[in-house]
């Protein structure tokens, strides 16, 4: 299934999330790619033990971490483990996330607290840990939200919030590190089928009504446009977001 094309080869990435969906489809991408990769999960390991093993039997190499993103601590030890098992980290995918829905006078704050956490301040957290392992061509990719460019429906409020940090982040940290040859981009989806959002579920229709090309994105088409960005086509490209949407913000 994964024939490496080697064009990651000898390089190491850690995939937030990595148990499912999105996540797991990046780490296979990576691995397919030549990379050695490890992902977190915090609540399926089984999920994770699958994608691992899926990796391997494949001949790659991968390795799972429980971290819950909601526990900074957590964060910081899954980073450097991951640097120690696979002797590097040159690739930082912060994926990790959760879908907060509600109106303004439902979501509570601990709701607030709960998502800040993980699409926020854990992506500070890892980031922070990770650039202390990372040399020259590395590489700091986080997951947003085509919902940052266009809010199409009520209930999104917080959500959309959450991953707007991720623009102002990206933009001020690939300053930071360009000197050190480290890019910084955030990769924006739009609809992608997954458990998170099953294109069988009950706004799945219109979601797709949403997009130029009438369906939902797929994981894999996701996890391409990381790989890209990680390997030697995303060399120059820093600071800024890639919306990955089927057309939704056209
Ligand atoms: P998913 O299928 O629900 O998977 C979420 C992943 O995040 C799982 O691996 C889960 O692992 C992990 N996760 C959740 N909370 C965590 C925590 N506290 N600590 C560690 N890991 C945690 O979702 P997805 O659709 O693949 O979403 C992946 C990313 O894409 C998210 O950031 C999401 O916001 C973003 N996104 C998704 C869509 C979409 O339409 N699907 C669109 C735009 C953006 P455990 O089960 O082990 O906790």
């Amino acid at each position: 299934m994964n024939v490496a094309t080697g064009t990651l080869d000898g390089r190491t990435a850690l995939v937030t999330g990595g148990s499912r969906g999105i996540g797991a489809a990046t780490a296979a991408r990576l691995a397919a790619e030549g990379c050695a990769v490890a992902l977190t999960y915090s609540a399926s390991p089984d999920r994770a033990g699958k994608v691992v093993r899926g990796i391997e039997e494949a001949g790659g190499t991968a390795v799972a971490l429980r971290a819950d993103a909601a526990d900074p601590g957590a964060v910081t030890a899954a980073v450097d483990d991951a640097a120690a098992a696979l002797g590097s980290l040159d690739v930082l995918v912060n994926n990790a996330g959760v879908f907060p829905y509600g109106d303004i006078s439902e979501l509570t704050l601990e709701d607030y607290e709960a998502t800040m956490a993980v699409h926020v301040r854990a992506v500070f957290v890892a980031s922070r840990a990770a650039l202390r392992h990372m040399g020259e061509g590395g590489r700091i990719i986080s997951i947003g939200s085509s919902l940052v460019e266009r809010v199409p429906a009520p209930g999104i409020s917080l959500y959309a919030m959450s991953k707007a940090a991720l623009v102002g982040f990206t933009k001020g940290l690939a300053r930071d590190v360009g000197p050190r040859g480290i890019t910084v981009s955030v990769v924006h989806p739009g609809s992608t089928d997954t458990e998170m959002n099953p294109a069988t579920g009950e706004h799945a229709d219109e979601e797709r009504a949403l997009t130029a090309l009438g369906r939902y994105g797929r994981a894999e088409e996701i996890a391409a446009t990381v790989a890209h960005l990680a390997g030697p086509g995303g060399a120059y490209i820093t600071g800024t977001s890639i919306t990955v949407d089927g057309g939704v913000t056209a």
